[in-house]
């Protein structure tokens, strides 16, 4: 159905709305995405791994490369014990190839590499254009902006991450985000030297925290720690000298580097890891929800943003190849409802809520790389 003329509003210019605004342009559909935030984008300043098959979806949408030149490589990963035993040490990934490369980079360099390769591309991208409202009838979907305009399309993509307000707008019984059981804290320090190796991840399986520390090839350690206790009223940067302090004393109890990478950095994020389990509407008639607003998983599987990117490849392609736009709607949500449901699982499982084993991933690899192949049909 390309090609006739399709226009889509993406609602959100993060992660999901510009990999859709990038796929949906590449299947030939006129796209216009609105952002809330009125310069690149809102962001905690936390960072993010992005996964082999979130790499090989951006290089289907021709943004591989540009996302490659942000952050670094990571290519394996290990484990210690809290003795600082060595678990295991093996390759990550697809990392022989610099495209399909693990990257470790900043949230906010992500976006704003996505949103130069959406300003590249001609399509157009408005900041400061949050959604307030919208309405649908047989003819088109019309989005209210908070500044009193509005805008008029064949489709409109929810692409507002985990407190959605498309998601509400088509659903006002939509269940709202549910607290992980972990808080995550993250820092950045040069002031001191862990071991590790260029590439190399380490992951701590320490007795009162999940603990990952990587080196930048400039030399500072990018920490995250995620840690089962009570969600946090306040969130965000520099928490309060106590929670650091306890934060510290917890990872003593470990004969690992982590009391001592947190003790090394000044400003220290955290924020409560959150999930999105049952939002069972995905889509109206011309209204459809991608990434976060759809199915946020917590941080464990380190799989949000890949999942985002296969949403754009496969939403696109379900368009191109589809008849109209509700087949296309409907074949989206059946290929991409079991993934994600398997992530939101698969990590609430590794952030201990459910205590449940790891679930069999409902989809094979070849299955995925075919859905994924530009050139294949869906
Ligand atoms: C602590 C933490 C660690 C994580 N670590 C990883 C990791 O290592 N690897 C990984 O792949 N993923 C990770 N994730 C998940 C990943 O960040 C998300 O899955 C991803 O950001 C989802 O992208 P999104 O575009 O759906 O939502 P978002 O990134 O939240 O983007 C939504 C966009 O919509 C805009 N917006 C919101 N409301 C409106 C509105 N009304 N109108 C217009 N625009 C609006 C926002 O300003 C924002 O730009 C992590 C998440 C957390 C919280």
């Amino acid at each position: 159905m390309a090609g006739q003329n399709t226009r889509v509003i993406v609602i959100g210019g993060g992660i999901a709305g510009t990999s859709a605004a990038l796929a949906l342009h590449r299947a030939g559909l006129e796209v216009l995405v609105c952002e809330a935030h009125p310069r690149t984008a809102g962001d905690l300043g936390a960072f993010l791994t992005l996964a082999s098959n979130g790499m090989k979806a951006l290089a289907q949408i021709g943004a591989a490369e540009a996302i490659a030149r942000v952050g670094f490589g990571l290519t394996a990963m290990n484990a210690l014990d809290e003795n600082g035993t060595e678990l295991v040490k093996r390759p990550m990934g697809d990392h022989a190839d610099p495209l399909t490369r693990f990257r470790c980079l900043r949230w906010s360099e992500l976006t704003a590499a996505l949103q130069t390769e959406v300003n590249a591309q001609g399509i157009e991208l408005r900041h400061a254009a949050a959604l307030v409202g919208l309405t649908e009838d047989g003819s088109g979907v019309t989005a209210e902006l908070a500044d009193g305009t509005t805008v008029t399309g064949d489709l409109l993509v929810g692409a507002d991450g985990l407190n959605s307000v498309v998601r509400t707008l088509i659903d006002p019984k939509a269940p709202h985000p549910r607290y992980a059981g972990q808080r995550v804290f993250y820092g950045y320090t040069d002031q001191i030297a862990p071991p590790s190796e260029p590439g190399l991840i380490t992951m701590v399986r320490g007795q009162v925290a999940n603990f990952g520390y990587t080196i930048s090839p400039t030399g500072q350690v990018y920490w995250f720690a995620r840690q089962t206790a009570d969600a946090l009223e306040q969130v965000g940067v520099a928490p309060s000298a106590q929670l650091r302090a306890e934060l510290i004393e917890d990872l003593r109890k470990d004969a690992t580097p982590t009391a001592d990478i947190v003790a090394a950095t000044e400003g220290i994020l955290v924020t409560n890891a959150r999930d999105l389990p049952d939002v069972t509407q995905w889509s109206t008639e011309r209204v459809l929800l991608i990434g976060d607003a759809a199915h946020a998983a917590s941080p464990a599987t380190g799989q949000g943003a890949s999942m985002a990117f296969e949403d754009a490849v496969i939403l696109a392609k379900a368009l191109r190849d589809s008849e109209n736009q509700g087949a296309a709607l409907k074949l989206y949500e059946q290929l991409r409802r079991p993934r994600t449901q398997h992530n939101i699982t698969a990590s609430a499982a590794m952030t201990g809520r459910s205590g449940a084993p790891l679930p069999a991933s409902p989809i094979s690899d070849e299955e995925l790389a075919r859905q994924l192949d530009w050139e294949s049909t869906l």
